[in-house]
C-alpha cells in the first residue's frame, strides 16, 4: 500500500475518477438505485494512483443520480450544466442503434437529444478547467461546451452476474447487475430531417461485401 497522493481530488484529479487502492468489492444493493443490485467499489480517493480512464463505480452512479459535477463532486443546477463529450443526435437514431431505453417512449423520433453516455454534466468553470488540463479533452474534434437540457433520462448499464453456487441448490441463473448509469438529455428542438442520420448507420457500399 502506498500513502496518500499529493494529487488532490477536485483540483488535480476529477472527483469521479477511480484510484488504484479502491478495489471492486462485488455485488450489493445500492442506495443510488433505490436498493437495486450494483457492482460496488471501495471508497479510498487520493490513495494510490488515479486511473484517469476509469470512473469509480459508486461515485459515477451518484454523479448521475444526484447531478453531481464529475470534476468537483458538488451539485449542479439547471442553467449551469455543461457537457463537452455529449453528442447531439435524435431519438430516432438512438432507437435505430438499439439504444431505445435511452429516451422516454413519449419522445418523438425527430426530437433532438443529447447523448451524454456515462458522463454527468459539469459546472461551466469545472468544464473549462478540465479542458485546460486534460490532453484527451483538448484533442477531441469539438471543444465546444453544450448546455445540458433540463429534461433527461437515466438508464443503467448492466452486466450479467451469476450468484454464488449454493450446495444442493440448482445452479442459479445470471442476474442483471448495474455498473454505471448513463444519461441522455431531451432538448426542445426537433429535426424534421432526422432520417438522414440513419444513413450513417447503413453499411458503406465501398467497404461492405458486395454479395
Ligand atoms: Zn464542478
Amino acid at each position: 500500500m502506498t500513502g496518500r497522493s499529493r494529487l488532490k481530488v477536485g483540483v488535480d484529479v476529477p472527483w469521479v475518477t477511480s484510484w488504484s487502492q479502491e478495489e471492486v468489492l462485488g455485488v450489493r444493493p445500492c442506495a443510488s438505485l433505490g436498493g437495486g443490485l450494483a457492482l460496488h467499489q471501495a471508497e479510498r480517493p487520493e490513495f494510490g494512483r488515479p486511473n484517469y480512464s476509469r470512473n469509480h463505480l459508486n461515485r459515477q452512479r451518484w454523479s448521475v443520480r444526484r447531478m453531481l459535477c464529475p470534476m468537483c463532486g458538488q451539485p449542479t443546477s439547471h442553467g449551469d450544466r455543461w457537457t463537452q463529450t455529449g453528442r447531439l443526435t435524435t431519438a430516432g437514431v438512438l432507437r435505430a442503434r438499439g439504444l431505445g431505453p435511452a429516451v422516454p417512449a413519449d419522445v418523438a423520433d425527430a426530437q433532438v437529444v443529447l447523448n451524454a453516455g456515462a458522463i454527468a454534466p459539469l459546472h461551466r468553470a469545472c468544464a473549462e478547467r478540465a479542458l485546460a488540463h486534460c490532453p484527451h479533452l483538448g484533442a477531441l474534434p469539438s471543444t465546444e461546451l453544450l448546455p445540458f437540457p433540463e429534461r433527461l433520462t437515466v438508464f443503467p448499464l448492466t452486466i450479467a452476474a451469476t450468484p454464488p453456487h449454493v450446495l444442493a441448490a440448482a445452479p442459479a441463473a445470471p442476474i442483471a447487475v448495474v455498473t454505471f448509469l448513463q444519461l441522455c438529455g431531451v432538448t426542445a428542438e426537433t429535426d424534421p430531417r432526422w432520417r438522414r442520420g440513419l444513413r450513417d448507420l447503413a453499411p458503406d457500399p465501398l467497404t461492405s461485401d458486395p454479395a
